[in-house]
């Protein structure tokens, strides 16, 4: 009996693992995609390969998009060349990634990304204690690099020369079914990477599709492991999701799913608080609308609004303890850029805009002499006074004084002096010019344009 039990587990162990499975062909008089919104790059890149003698693929997101007849913004191919191999035949072209190599390929302002088919199983593979993988450079089979890819709706290879898609996960299926599903075990692909619980709510917000109920059940459990995702990747994904057109889709659903603690520590408090809370959302579905009508949207705008509530607390606490206006806002931008940045790298580039966006809006208030004027010609004008309109829509600054700014930078000559009578008469006063009024009437000093120095602390 004992030894018909260990033969039957030693059977287990050393059986050959099951032949792999064929993949789907789908032919193009079947899922009728539609060439055109494949760009010349992406077929050159795949014609140059193949004419080499290797396989390329247009692989990953941009399959799924062509599927949806959606255009897609990127383009990935994936073959059996190695990085070096891929290099050789393209005049533009650099190897990128030391834990992940790929090959970036340039055509004028596009870039593809050239990955070479990545083995499921190797040693080569490097994971912390937590079981994230942190490196992967062991080349292996398209089957395998198809298993190693997230969801079945984004594993699908199209060959540009056959027209034909490749489908070795039923992705086509899911994707007529408008469902997210994992490919493996879900819990174990959380482990290897927890940004793919992000990136689950995010496809499934922008999609609409429905998490598959397997996929979906580890995450709020699993949901801690973000906190070992270094920031810079966390910053890239958050990005990604709050600039997908969906932020409020992709929130409520963070929301929804328990994730949205810990991604931004300070965004946890705002939208806890009603009035922030209104404020981010607003600026969100603003957000979405411009990125869906194909507008520009800067990352350094985004994040200033989404922790202007935190600056906002602070700083009128520290007015409240009579610290002068605008020193104390400088104090509490770096307050909470000093919480934001241990947990979340906002890169540089984009911290120096939301500086300059906070530090515009006391500058907004300044309705005397050449204040307004110079406040027209300063380089984030147009920045800062969006974030006004928006502190306008959720009644945080009067409506009359958000549409004097409307107005203002149209006007003459004439109708702005008549403009700036009026501010200064029919309008309550704010703490900085009341402090000034009283400053010149006790004979304090006057720059020479007749604005008031600057007085700090
Ligand atoms: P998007 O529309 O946001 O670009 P995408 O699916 O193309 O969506 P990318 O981040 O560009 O997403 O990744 C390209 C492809 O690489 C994915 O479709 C998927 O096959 C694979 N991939 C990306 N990130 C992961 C991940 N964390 N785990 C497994 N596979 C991934
Ligand atoms: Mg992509």
């Amino acid at each position: 009996m004992i030894r018909r039990v260990i033969e039957k587990v030693q059977t287990l162990f050393t059986r050959k693992p099951r032949r792999p499975r064929e993949p789907k062909r789908i032919p193009a008089s079947e899922h009728h995609i539609n060439q055109q919104l494949v760009p010349r790059s992406a077929l050159r890149v795949c014609d140059t390969l193949q004419k080499a003698g290797f396989r390329a693929y247009i692989v990953g997101g941009a399959v799924r998009d062509l599927l949806l007849d959606v255009a897609p913004k990127d383009f990935d191919v994936a073959t059996d060349a190695t990085p070096e191999q891929v290099k050789q035949h393209f005049r533009r072209a650099i190897i990128i990634g030391r834990r992940f190599r790929l090959v970036h390929v340039m055509f004028g302002q596009e870039t593809i990304e050239v990955s070479t088919f990545r083995a499921l199983v190797n040693e080569e593979r490097l994971t912390d204690q937590h079981g994230r993988v942190l490196a992967d450079n062991a080349y292996g089979e398209q089957i395998e690099d198809a298993a190693r890819r997230d969801f079945t709706i984004n594993a699908m290879y199209y060959d540009p020369t056959t027209a034909e898609v490749i489908d070795y996960h039923d992705g086509v299926k899911d994707l007529r079914a408008r469902r997210l599903r994992m490919i493996g075990d879900p819990e174990a692909r959380y482990r290897e990477d927890p940004v793919r619980m992000l990136r689950a709510v995010r496809f499934a917000a922008k999609l609409g599709f429905q998490i598959d109920e397997a996929t979906r059940e580890p995450i709020h459990r699993m949901g801690e492991l973000i906190e070992n995702v270094p920031a810079a990747r966390l910053f890239d994904e958050m990005l990604k999701l709050l600039m997908s057109g969906h932020a409020v889709a992709c929130i409520t659903r963070l929301r929804a799913e328990g994730l949205h603690h810990g991604l931004l520590p300070l965004l946890d408090v705002i939208l806890e608080q009603p009035a922030g809370e209104r404020f981010v959302m607003l600026a969100l579905s603003r957000t979405d609308e411009r990125v869906r009508a194909g507008k520009s949207v800067s990352p350094g705008y985004l994040f200033a609004t989404l922790l202007w509530h935190d600056v906002l607390v602070k700083w009128n606490a520290r007015i409240a303890k009579g610290e002068h206006r605008i020193p104390a806002l400088e104090k509490a931008i770096d307050e909470t850029m000093d919480a934001q940045t241990e947990k979340l790298a906002i890169q540089r580039r984009f911290v120096s805009d939301m500086r300059e966006i906070w530090g515009l809006q006391p500058r907004f208030e300044r309705r005397t002499g050449k204040a307004p004027l110079r406040l027209l010609e300063h380089i984030r004008f147009r920045a800062g006074y969006d974030f006004l309109m928006l502190r306008a829509a959720a009644d945080e600054v009067p409506a009359a004084f958000a549409d004097w700014w409307t107005r203002f930078p149209h006007a003459g000559d004439e109708e702005r002096e008549q403009m700036l009578r009026e501010a200064n008469e029919n309008e309550p006063a704010t703490a900085a010019t009341r402090r000034r009024r009283r400053r010149r009437r006790g004979g304090g000093s006057s720059s020479a344009d007749g604005e008031p120095r600057q007085t700090t602390t």
